[in-house]
C-alpha cells in the first residue's frame, strides 16, 4: 500500500468534501482582491464538478488540483469590476477570464460553438458563497501534476489517495464526459449508432 500520509489534494477536499445540496441554486464568486473584487453571480447548480490536474486551470496556492464544475454560460453574470477581467490565453479552446490583478480565474468560457461543451461555462465553486454547491466526484487529468513539478514518485499515495476519499483518478476526464465528447464527434461524422455491437 501507498503511503498517503499527508497527501493533500485542495482545500475543498482536504479536510472533507461538503455535500450537494440538491436545492442549492448557485451564489456569487469573489476574486481573491482585497479591495474592488470581481463578482460574478452563478445563478444555478453546478454539475461535474472535479478536481482537476491539468496545468491551465486555475488552483490555490500551495494546491496540486484544481477544483472545477460547469454550468450553462446564460447562469454566469458578471456583477462587479469586469473591467479588471482578461483572457488568459484568446486562443486555447476554454477562454478562461482571469482577474489581472490577483490571477484567479473567476469563469472558462468556450466560443466555438462547434466545440462538444458549447453552452458551458467552467467554475471554480471554491469562490462562491455558500454550502451546496455540487460536490466534487472524480479527479480528472491526474498525471498532469507531474508537469506542474509534483515528484512521479508520489503518484502512487496520490492515486490511492484519492481513491479513499471517493474522487477516481482518471487520466482524462470522467468516463461519462470522455463519451459525450466521443459522441459529439460521432454525430458530427454521420457515425452515431451506425455500429450496433
Ligand atoms: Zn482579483
Ligand atoms: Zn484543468
Amino acid at each position: 500500500m501507498a503511503d498517503t500520509a499527508g497527501v493533500k489534494i485542495h482545500p475543498s477536499v482536504d479536510d472533507g468534501i461538503k455535500p450537494t445540496d440538491q436545492g442549492f441554486a448557485g451564489g456569487v464568486l469573489t476574486c481573491k482582491c482585497a479591495t474592488n473584487p470581481v463578482k460574478v453571480r452563478v445563478s444555478a447548480q453546478t454539475a461535474h464538478n472535479h478536481v482537476c490536474g491539468c496545468t491551465k486551470c486555475w488552483k490555490p496556492d500551495g494546491a496540486i488540483f484544481s477544483q472545477v464544475a460547469v454550468v450553462g454560460r446564460d447562469s454566469v453574470e458578471v456583477l462587479e469590476n469586469g473591467d479588471k477581467l482578461q483572457i488568459v490565453n484568446k486562443d486555447a479552446p476554454i477562454q478562461r477570464h482571469a482577474c489581472r490583478d490577483c490571477g484567479v480565474h473567476m469563469y472558462g468560457r468556450i466560443e466555438n460553438t462547434e466545440h462538444p461543451f458549447y453552452g458551458l461555462d467552467f467554475v471554480h465553486t471554491e469562490l462562491g458563497d455558500g454550502d451546496g454547491w455540487s460536490a466534487p466526484e472524480f479527479a480528472a487529468f491526474v498525471p498532469s501534476i507531474i508537469e506542474s513539478g509534483v515528484n512521479p514518485d508520489r503518484m502512487g499515495a496520490i492515486r490511492a489517495w484519492l481513491k479513499e476519499i471517493g474522487l477516481e483518478p482518471y487520466d482524462a476526464l470522467s468516463p461519462p464526459l470522455m463519451d459525450a465528447i466521443a459522441t459529439h464527434v460521432a454525430k458530427k461524422s454521420g457515425k452515431f449508432g451506425t455500429l450496433n455491437a
